[in-house]
């Protein structure tokens, strides 16, 4: 099956910007891109930064796609994960009659990408066990172009069965694409299913180097699919999404020695997790979800109440929308003792509102 005709009637021939960088030539002498001929800053950078940098770094490309175990081909990098959001909504969703779906709790920019859009949004809620609704998905599925699953789920911490996904792209084969976005999967990096993108020229994978990499700031992120999915992708996305000092900083990061610093940071967090998740297990009034990334959900009678005993510590905590339910993330070790005495101390003191 061929996934452009899932594409919004529009762009089935749409002839993207023809950049400087992306027509190219043969020579030293680069006059054709309006650049100045100086170094910016007064600084003698070898970065070239008065140069636009190319669309899609070949180097980012080649060292991101060997460290997911793809090829080139299969993937775009873009501003953070939430533009290959946008980006795939953008490309396949006519707005006022294609509908996106989502399974809530779960990451707030899919609804607010549709709704951006004037997309309309289905919302499946997962099940009691925080699994996927199959049944329910399947009936809301007519007028659907994207099926957003985020596994890890943020914010309840768990991953969705396999065969359930299996499932759901059955589902959506010929009909919807499906958009596994999988922000943490460095915390369960055997979890991944970038192994069936040959199998499922449906399914979407998004990934980032905001979370585990520890790359927040400088919003890099990847989507990868099908080379004909990802040419798709690449004729919509802005000319030059990569800027150079990014592309720069993304390839550091990437490199064999980051890349095991990156585990080894991973392994800390995950155990500082653990702890947080045993720590709010014994208290009570308080329920923690088991997590597989770098964030423990709680849930309590009295969630709002701990959020301002913790504002008032100077801790900052995410307040979700389910009321309720709060999200902490795993800080550094001393945040983490320091969180978890804190959350102790609010126990103890039933009566502190
Ligand atoms: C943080 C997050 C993103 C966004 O990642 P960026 O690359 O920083 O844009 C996407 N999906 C989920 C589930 C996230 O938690």
């Amino acid at each position: 099956m061929s996934v452009r005709k899932l594409l919004r009637p529009g762009l089935r021939d749409f002839k993207p910007y023809q950049s400087a960088r992306r027509i190219g030539g043969d020579g030293e002498l680069w006059l054709n891109a309006n650049e100045s001929p100086f170094n910016p800053i007064g600084d003698a950078s070898e970065l070239s930064l008065n140069r636009y940098p190319e669309p899609q770094p070949e180097g980012l490309l080649q060292d991101y796609a060997d460290y997911a175990g793809v090829t080139p081909s299969q993937l775009i990098c873009c501003r953070g994960a939430d533009e290959g959001i946008e980006l795939l909504i953008r490309s396949f969703c006519v707005p006022g009659s294609d509908s996106i779906l989502y399974c809530p709790p779960t990451y707030g920019m899919y609804q607010v990408s549709g709704a951006l859009n004037g997309v309309s949004c289905k919302e499946v809620p997962l099940t009691a066990d925080g699994q996927l609704d199959l049944k329910e998905i399947e009936a809301q599925l007519p007028g659907v172009k994207l099926l957003f699953l985020c596994r890890p789920n943020n914010p309840t911490g768990n991953c969705f069965r396999e065969q359930d996904i299996r499932k759901v792209l059955e589902l959506c084969t010929g009909r919807a694409l499906v958009v596994l976005d999988e922000a943490y999967i460095e915390f369960c990096p055997e979890k991944t299913l970038c192994c069936w993108l040959k199998e499922y020229p449906e399914l979407v994978i998004l990934r980032t180097l905001s979370k585990a990499f520890s790359l927040a700031g400088i919003r890099c992120g990847f989507v990868l699919g099908s080379p004909e999915l990802i040419s798709i992708l690449k004729s919509v996305i802005a000319p030059y999404p990569v800027p150079t000092p990014v592309c720069e900083l993304a390839r550091r990061a990437l490199s064999e020695k980051a890349v095991a610093r990156m585990r080894e940071q991973v392994k800390l967090l995950c155990g500082l997790r653990d702890a947080l998740f045993g720590a709010l297990s014994t208290l009570p009034d308080l329920k923690a979800f088991p997590s597989e990334a770098n964030f423990v959900l709680l849930e309590s009678p009295r969630a709002s109440c701990l959020f301002e005993f913790l504002s008032r510590q100077g801790i900052i905590v995410r307040k979700m929308a389910h009321p309720g339910q709060l999200r902490l993330s795993v800080g550094s070790q001393a945040e983490c003792e320091q969180l978890i005495s804190a959350i102790s101390q609010w126990s103890q003191e039933p009566s502190y509102v």
